[in-house]
């Protein structure tokens, strides 16, 4: 382990990447290891290769008793069945096959041994993948989690999961999946920084929820690290300092002192409504992943929550939850919040959240984002569908809970949803179980089609919700998730601006609401912007409220209009970025 006193003696080492969660962080890293790691390669000398074997019966050995720690301990709380789920591991590391092949490969070509175990393991791991059995498949998965464990005690990193870190650590990893975060401990994680990633990835969304400043597409920062190396997270530039100086450190020392006043001022009148200078009353919701966020709801004083993200129930549970589970998840939301609304997303799995629960139906496909995801997965696994749609509508009884679909792409999808909410009302009719007979249903807009087609779709739903991370990826066909053209994913391109203020002319033709839930949402920058181009409410992570609202009462109704009616007039998005950094400059100050 390197003290900080050694460190001070490493040349310090400034990167750049993509601020995703605002905030100063400073501790030693601690290395999180993903599937596709870099393994570095290198030629082992013949009187050496007795070493490297060596070496690997050791990682085997180590990583045995790693999983049966792990078996004991789910044994204790969760029962021997569920332990039992890990002897498929035990065998994967009993395989001969995969032992002597990787010996042999070791021989013929001499290059370490985790290189060549990674071969072998890899060549495994595709097979299993695209064989047409699905518990073969799962095979896969199983050598998959292995094989990382075996590599990481190979590379001496600990191999780990987010959710159990023993000490306050900066988790440095090449990428994080949304069900490492979501199972991420924010207690002990003092901030994270990836080589992947971008500021709309769902892992990046729960770090910002939990306020754990981080930076993502730090491209190869991980190849540059060692365990225990010290560094410095800056959330809000986007900048990672490894090994930073005691100057350095100083300086920083001062920048957060000073941003955390400010942010102190912003949440102290965080309280006082959201009302513009010309007296214009303003909504702004709360977007959710977890229920137990209801308390950062309220402290942050939101109108309710206008997006629960409920696939986040899903993700880290080794089976799909139960209808009572769901039922009481949601029910809890609405009466903790009410008369306030909690609008409930139906499941929006797929894309860059397969569950886990559900592996199973989510082969491996090119295009996730364009693929089996969202409602498009629903209505064709109807049953899991209406178990969420039960337990929605019998919460509906306890409070002001609203529904939305996510990724409608037209018409009829909306209305294939509708008839089998409608199915599973007259289901529960039927047995006199009770529900909100009114439920409002919503349509998100994240799909150019469905903006297109906003008129049609108004007609058989009672609100619109944007979802722009999404609209945006597909307006612009930019992955949201690629740190490699994050550069070209801007809210401010005159496609966005015109595509949400046709939803708007549209829904407000038909005399329904819209509101604005994707990460846009919550950025100042582009508060008064939706505002003005008249969008109805906006929804974001409960700690980005403060701002948020600090810009709008300081704003007047008129003058966001007006800033909406320039930016719609120009044409290059970095104008209208520039137009919005201007408007914002000085109304942001406190
Ligand atoms: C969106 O796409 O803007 C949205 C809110 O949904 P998600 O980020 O969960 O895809
Ligand atoms: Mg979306």
């Amino acid at each position: 382990m390197i003290n900080e006193e050694d460190q001070r003696q490493k040349p310090e080492l400034s990167v750049r990447g993509i601020s995703a969660s605002q905030g100063i962080s400073y501790g030693q890293i601690f290395v999180y290891i993903q599937s596709d790691v870099e393994v570095p390669v290198f030629q082992v000398e013949k009187n050496k290769v007795a070493g490297e074997i060596a070496r690997f019966e050791q990682a085997l050995m180590v990583t045995r008793q790693q999983i049966q720690k792990i078996m004991a301990e789910v044994e204790k709380n969760l029962g021997a069945e569920e332990a039992r789920i890990f002897d498929a591991h035990l065998l994967v590391l009993e395989d001969q096959a995969l032992i002597t092949e990787t010996v042999r490969e070791l021989e013929k070509t001499r290059t370490n041994v985790e290189t060549c175990f990674n071969r072998i393991a890899q060549r495994y791991i595709k097979a299993f993948e695209e064989i047409d059995d699905e518990y073969l498949r799962e095979r896969g998965g199983d050598i998959r989690d292995v094989a990382q464990r075996v590599l990481a005690n190979l590379l001496g990193r600990t191999n780990q999961t987010l959710s159990k870190l023993v000490e306050k650590r900066i988790v440095v990893a090449n990428d994080i999946s949304p069900s490492d975060a979501a199972g991420i401990d924010s207690s002990q994680a003092l901030g994270m920084v990836t080589d992947s990633g971008s500021k709309t990835s769902h892992a990046v969304i729960v770090a910002r929820s939990m306020k754990i400043p981080a930076v993502v597409g730090v491209r190869d920062f991980t190849t540059k690290v060692q365990a225990g190396d010290w560094v410095l997270v800056d959330g809000y530039e986007g900048v990672v300092i490894l090994n930073p100086s005691e100057s350095t450190l100083i300086r920083y020392g001062q920048i957060q002192r000073q941003k955390q006043s400010y942010e102190q001022r912003l949440f102290e009148a965080n309280s006082l409504p959201a009302i513009t200078l010309d007296g214009v009353k303003l909504t702004l919701r709360a977007n959710i992943e977890k229920v137990d966020e209801v308390e950062l709801v309220k402290n942050y004083h939101a109108d309710g929550v206008g997006l629960f993200r409920t696939e986040f129930l899903y993700l880290n549970s080794p089976e799909a939850p139960s209808e009572e589970s769901q039922y009481t998840a949601y029910r809890t939301l609405a009466e903790q919040l009410a008369p306030s609304p909690v609008v409930v997303r139906s499941l929006d799995l797929g894309g860059d959240k397969p569950a886990q629960s559900q592996a199973h139906l989510f082969p491996k496909e090119n295009n996730p984002f364009l693929g089996y995801r969202a409602i498009r997965f629903c209505l064709d696994q109807t049953e899991l569908f209406k178990v969420q749609l039960r337990a929605i509508l019998r919460a509906s009884a306890h409070g002001n809970i609203q529904l939305m679909y996510p990724m409608i792409s037209g018409r009829e999808e909306l209305g294939r949803a509708n008839e089998i909410l409608a199915e599973c009302k007259a289901e529960l009719s039927q047995k006199g179980i009770a529900f909100n007979k009114e439920l409002k249903v919503g349509s998100m807009i994240e799909i150019p089609s469905a903006a297109m087609t906003a008129d049609l779709l108004a007609r058989d739903c009672d609100f619109f919700s944007i979802g722009t991370n999404d609209l945006i990826q597909y307006l612009i066909a930019i992955d949201r998730v690629n740190d490699r053209i994050a550069h070209l994913y801007e809210p401010t391109h005159p496609a966005v601006l015109r595509t949400l203020r046709h939803v708007v002319v549209e829904a407000h033709r038909a005399k329904i609401k819209v509101s604005v839930c994707g990460e846009m949402a919550g950025d100042p920058l582009y508060t008064p912007l939706l505002f003005g181009l008249g969008v109805d409410e906006l929804s974001m992570t409960p700690p980005l409220l403060p701002a948020a609202k600090h810009i709008l009462r300081n704003m007047t109704m008129s003058d966001a209009k007006k800033l909406a009616q320039m930016a719609m007039a120009m044409s290059s998005p970095k104008d209208i970025n520039a137009l919005c950094e201007r408007f914002s400059a000085d109304r942001l100050k406190a």
